[in-house]
């Protein structure tokens, strides 16, 4: 007989906290992410307010309960055998905004796109509408620092949700519930203070500039049409964005089409030919066929260029052996227009 992943105790103060119809057990967490795949909770909550989110981790450390904070599931691979131990999905939404003082707070499990963005251009305030169309929480956006490139045409930089950020509310990993500035979360690229320590975020204010909500709309159409010809419609194609880290000067998604896998499928695990560096969902994956295509995209780039790829997501929970079949590739849809299609055209033009 297996040990029980949660003690007793644990289980009646969660009760005692949400009541006992809200502490679920053995909840699949696909629905939960962009993946739409992995297997379920032990035990499952949803926080529905910063206090609720503060107290349930606060229960999990002190019973030692194994315990995953849960976002959008947007930059997480689940494992078939799902977790072993309590899953907390922050779902506490509440924002607030003061135009006077052109500040948004937002509690940490609002969603970026569209409600917070959207809340802050109808209120004319500027700064957030560069992120539209990223699938995040607030909490997992400070996790990662959300970036962007500037508007069109330029998209001469790349933008940080760091920049807007005045202050956030945090459950330090010692349990005390603190506010602290920018400084704290030593951002960088792909990474904050969050990667590092196991403090959790309940609520943030961003500081936003007045802004004509006609522009910020513009700016957030521009985006979107961007992100259409690059990244897959997570409700036809899932997946949790790009899979490997960034290589600077050189693109992990281009070394992956310079070696020809675009198209590469195992079971239900996909390379886009949308962008190399994204992997779809195409329908009954497993965590299995993604890290089985993880890998062998990663042995190949590695023979082929000597350069090592590094997965960006994190890997929650128990993980079946990968798959070792041999790819099969899926041609290009021929109706299917890209980025690198529309450049080539315009390429052609500027030639002709
Ligand atoms: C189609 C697609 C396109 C994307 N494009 C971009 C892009 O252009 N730019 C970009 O930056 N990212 C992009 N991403 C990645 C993704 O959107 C980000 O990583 C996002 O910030 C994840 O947020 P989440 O709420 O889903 O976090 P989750 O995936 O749920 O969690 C990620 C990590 O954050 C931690 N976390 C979540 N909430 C908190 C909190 N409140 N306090 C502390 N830790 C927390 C979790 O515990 C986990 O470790 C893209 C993803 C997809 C699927």
């Amino acid at each position: 007989m297996s040990t029980p992943p949660i003690p007793a105790p644990a289980l009646d103060a969660l009760r005692d906290l949400f009541g006992a119809d809200r502490v679920k057990q053995n909840v699949p967490l696909a629905p939960f992410t962009t993946f739409q795949l992995g297997g379920p909770a032990d035990v499952y909550v949803e926080a529905q307010t910063d206090d609720e989110l503060a107290q349930a981790i606060r229960i999990a450390r002190e019973h030692d309960v194994h315990f995953f904070l849960l976002g959008m599931g947007a930059n997480v691979l689940v494992g078939d055998q799902g977790f072993r131990g309590l899953v907390i999905r922050n779902a506490a939404t509440h924002t607030e905004i003061d135009a006077d003082a052109g500040t948004l707070w937002a509690e940490s499990g609002a969603i970026m796109y569209p409600t917070v963005i959207n809340q802050a251009i109808n209120a004319g305030l500027s700064g957030l509408e560069h992120y539209a169309g990223i699938p995040s929480t607030v909490g997992g956006a400070l996790w990662q620092n959300l970036h962007f490139l500037s508007p069109a045409p330029a998209r001469e930089r790349t933008m940080f949700i760091e920049e807007v950020l005045q202050e956030a509310d945090i459950l330090t990993e010692s349990n005390e519930r603190r506010t602290v500035g920018v400084d704290y979360f030593e951002f960088g690229y792909d990474d904050s203070i969050l990667h590092h320590r196991d403090d959790v975020v309940l609520s943030a204010t961003f500081q936003l500039d007045a802004g004509d909500p006609e522009r910020m709309r513009e700016i957030v159409e521009q985006n979107l049409e961007w992100r259409s010809l690059r990244h897959p419609p997570l409700d036809t194609e899932p997946s949790v964005g790009s899979i490997f880290k960034k290589i600077e000067g050189i693109g992990a998604g281009r070394l992956i089409d310079e070696c020809g896998l675009k198209g590469a499928k195992i079971g239900g695990a996909r390379v886009t030919h949308r962008h190399a560096n994204i992997f779809v969902n195409d329908g009954g994956a497993t965590a299995a066929d993604l890290i089985g295509l993880i890998q062998y995209v990663q042995r190949v780039v590695e023979e082929k260029t000597g350069y090592r790829l590094e997965t960006e997501i994190g890997f929650i929970g128990q993980f079946d052996e990968p798959s070792e079949e041999t790819p099969t590739f899926v041609p290009k849809d021929p109706d299917l227009v890209t980025a690198a299609d529309l450049a080539k055209k315009r390429q052609a033009q500027a030639n002709s």
